[in-house]
């Protein structure tokens, strides 16, 4: 292995694994952190999704070096920290703890900054962090239930929250290319700045970054900075060509989707589905609650359909009516029995004979990914930006997709399966 990736959320590793698999290297993924002495998959990159944005620090850091030991056993020569492109986090972290313990373990000198990730709008000018085109405390992260962000500069962010002084390798001097940026962390070096916010508006800037940092034991960022790593890796002559699959074989079964998100993406991509004649069962979560509709009757219901197109099975709402659910069950009690009834069917579904699954949300992913107890998923192809389908590696023959809510085109569900064999 040459690249070990440790993820602080599930679907931000599935994306972060797509743009190592696009960019040649053969990433697998493995969720949870790896308990003592456990071997990891044979792979270029492997990538472990932790749970770890928003827990306590101190278990966020027990994970991310259980996370790192393992990777390092298995032979990382290079460890990318990811975290979300909108830096979440609070003042405590989890970022910067985590980017501390890590630095430690790792005797790093420095490690850059860098959720950048122009192709999803978010950027980096002269170190502040941007969405679209409002800084990020004017963005809809201002607003995040766990990590709201009001400040957009990332050295105070960073600064805030890790023990190390954080320095800036401003977009005037990525501009100059490789040479340019390499000179200005070594200065920043000897300046004692051993974090550096790096800025970067599109994808060359972070080809240049990755270039400049392919001696850095660590980096840290979001999916874009590893972009440019892979050349790395072939430069020196450790990574063969690999083309990246544009199918991905799946075990002959049946097509199904599970929907929780109530994102307005998902939401968009449902209605195109009913549109199409997919058979489709909406899920009552106060039906749930008070025991008048099963995760057995769901299965039993998305089973009894033809065996020939995906059915889907949707919990999906839109916000009045999530907001009214919410008031008679509570918030998280609502989320929590809409995904255990999601867990318990994806179950009930693989063991009926589906193999082909897709998953819409964030959450309700995590919920079904540890429902079928799945520890690994090895990356297939992209359906569209950010989510790739997935082959379950140890366990059921299944392949799965599983997308975050905002991300997907209105037909997501319609034209996914074109890339299964
Ligand atoms: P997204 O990625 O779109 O944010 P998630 O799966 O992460 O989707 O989050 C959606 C949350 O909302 C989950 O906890 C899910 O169980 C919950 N949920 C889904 N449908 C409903 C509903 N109709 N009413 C209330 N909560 C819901």
């Amino acid at each position: 292995m040459l690249l070990g990736v440790i993820a602080d959320d599930m679907t931000g590793a599935t994306d972060v694994a797509l743009m190592l698999n696009r960019a040649g290297m053969r990433t697998v993924q493995v969720i949870g952190a790896p308990a003592e002495g456990a071997s990891l998959p044979d792979a270029d990159a492997v990538v472990v999704a932790l749970k770890s944005r928003t827990n306590p620090v101190e278990e966020a850091i027990a994970d991310s070096l259980a996370a790192c030991e393992a990777l390092l056993a298995a032979g990382a020569r290079q460890i990318l920290f990811k975290y979300c492109s909108t830096f979440d986090s609070t003042e405590r972290g989890n970022i910067g703890p985590v980017a501390d313990a890590l630095m430690e373990r790792l005797g790093a000198r420095q490690a850059i900054v860098c959720p950048a990730f122009p192709a999803n709008g978010r950027s980096i000018f002269n170190g502040y962090l941007f969405v679209g085109e409002v800084p990020l405390h004017e963005s809809s992260m201002k607003d995040h239930p766990l990590t709201p962000m009001r400040d957009s500069s990332l050295v105070r962010l960073m600064g805030a929250q890790a023990k190390h002084p954080v320095g800036l390798v401003s977009y005037a001097t990525v501009k100059q290319g490789v040479d340019a940026v390499s000179k200005r962390l070594a200065e920043l070096e000897q300046d004692g700045r051993r974090y550096v916010v790096t800025d970067a508006l599109d994808n060359d800037h972070l080809m240049v970054l990755g270039a400049a940092i392919a001696d850095h034991v660590l980096l840290t960022g979001g999916s874009g900075i590893a972009m440019g790593l892979p050349e790395n890796f072939r430069k020196a002559g450790l990574l063969p060509n690999r083309e990246t699959a544009s199918h991905l074989a799946a075990a002959a079964g049946r097509p199904g989707i599970i929907s929780g998100s109530c994102s307005t993406a998902t939401r968009g991509q449902i209605r195109q589905a009913l549109e199409a004649g997919i058979p489709a069962l909406k899920v009552d979560p106060l039906a749930l609650a008070s025991g008048t509709q099963t995760a057995a009757e769901l299965a039993d219901w998305a089973l009894a359909q033809p065996q020939d197109k995906p059915f889907l099975v949707y919990s999906s709402d839109d916000p009045a009516e999530v907001a009214a659910v919410q008031q008679k069950l509570g918030r998280e009690r609502a989320g929590a029995i809409v995904e255990e009834a999601f867990a318990e069917l994806a179950r009930r579904l693989v063991a009926g004979g589906v193999s082909r699954l897709l998953v819409a949300g964030g959450e309700t992913s995590g919920a079904v990914v540890q429902g079928l107890s799945i520890r690994t998923l090895e990356i297939g192809p992209e359906i569209d930006p950010g989510v790739p389908w997935t082959r379950v590696v140890e366990g059921p023959e299944l392949v799965v997709a599983l997308k975050s809510g905002n991300f997907g085109a209105p037909d997501f569900f319609l034209k996914a399966w074109s890339l299964l064999r």
